[in-house]
């Protein structure tokens, strides 16, 4: 598969989905809830991503995946004519396991791919509300009884150590429902992330609101945070209003003081930002962000958007992978003209890179990952 196929095949696969037949129980992969919710899990040709699979668009995708029966590999179709192998991930180890009190380590963490990732407290001040953003499926997860309400730095920390050791997780990923309109939940996020330092020793990266106080960015370095992420999802001013109006509540200029604010603490490259496509934004808005992004020394993690089930777009469909296209093509060279490649971010979703194919855009500048699933889990 060559680099120029990997490129047009993960943005297609990701905007347009796959079907999936065979195997002993499908896709590794999740439903619902925050982050890759309703993708599948799978490596292609090195490169991590996750693919929407129970979507109603993916009944309709040219993408269609014969899955051998061990369930860790399969053969992808586009068409009806073979593209090639596809590596999926084991079902996690930790998955099989539970505290001493019988909560199984699944509802406290996920694995994605090989970053342990879990939403701390599983409550938004906006969910319910008319603030509540409209990508968000937090509130789902919970209703369901696939999770608890609030993960303690304990159980974070048995998770983690179990994880490292028996799934090669290489970083832990920590977002959060906005519990208040004060720290955003910063100081909680400290305490987990000392607690999984000292039980795991795996990077940690923490994606919160802007706090009140930027004082408290120190603070989670302090406990061991390596990576932040401080999220606006769009840089268009109308869709930033009408899609996460708790967000553009507290206004762009505030998000760029926090940004420049946390990049003196982290680093350039170990803060990040989401910055969904297909909302309906004006293309050039997308241009501004990124460029806005980097030259704070943020990392612009542009994902299409993905309807995840429960939230307020459910019912929408990815943007159009030639638009997506567009964009990462865009992006790569700024992010290699600015050195803030994927590769060097130490936790969190850019390292992890599977909800983007922009790492597979960064390969033509030196970047991007090429990994291979882990030979862990039977
Ligand atoms: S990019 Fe982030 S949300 Fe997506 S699979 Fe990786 S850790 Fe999870």
């Amino acid at each position: 598969m060559s680099v120029t196929d990997l490129k047009t095949i993960a943005v297609e696969l990701q905007s347009l989905g796959v079907r999936t037949l065979g195997g002993p129980s499908g896709v590794e992969g999740r439903r619902g809830g925050a982050g890759p919710s309703d993708a599948g899990f799978l490596w292609l040709d090195g490169a991590p991503l996750t693919v929407p699979v129970h979507a109603e668009y993916a009944e309709r995708s040219p993408y269609e995946l014969h899955l051998a029966d061990s369930g860790r590999a399969g053969t992808l179709f586009r068409a009806g004519e073979e593209i090639g192998r596809v590596n999926l991930h084991p079902r996690p180890r930790i998955y099989d396991l539970e505290t001493a009190d019988g909560t199984p380590y699944w509802k406290i963490a996920l694995m994605h791919l090989d970053s342990l990732a879990s939403t701390v407290f599983q409550r938004c001040v906006y969910w319910g509300t008319h603030e509540q953003c409209h990508f968000c499926a937090i509130g789902t997860s919970l209703k369901e009884g696939r999770t608890v309400p609030v993960k303690t730095p304990a159980m974070l920390a048995e998770v983690a150590e179990a994880a490292a050791r028996l799934d090669g997780a290489k970083d832990v990923t920590l977002t959060t429902g906005t519990p208040n309109r004060a720290d955003r939940g910063a100081a909680y996020m400290a305490r987990c992330a000392e607690a999984i330092r000292e039980s795991s020793g795996l990077p940690v990266q923490v994606q919160i609101e802007p706090p009140d106080d930027f004082g408290w960015f120190q603070t989670l370095r302090e406990s061991g945070v390596e990576s932040l992420g401080l999220h606006m999802e769009s840089f268009d001013p109308v869709v930033l209003a009408r899609i996460a109006p708790g967000k553009a509540a507290q206004g762009v200029p505030y998000y760029l003081s926090a940004w420049e604010a946390a990049v003196e603490v982290f680093g350039p490259g170990q803060v990040s930002t989401y910055l969904i496509i297909g909302l309906g934004e004006d293309p050039r808005s997308i241009t501004e962000g990124v460029r806005a992004a980097i030259d704070r020394g943020v990392y612009p993690f542009v994902v299409p958007l993905r309807p995840s089930p429960g939230s307020i777009l459910a019912h929408e469909t990815p943007p159009d992978p030639v638009y997506v296209r567009e964009v990462y093509e865009m992006v790569a060279p700024l992010l290699a003209e600015a050195n803030m490649l994927s590769q060097n971010a130490r936790a969190g979703c850019v390292r992890c890179q599977a909800c983007s194919a922009l790492s597979t855009f960064e390969r033509a500048f030196g970047g991007g990952r090429n990994g291979a699933a882990p030979a862990t889990a039977a």
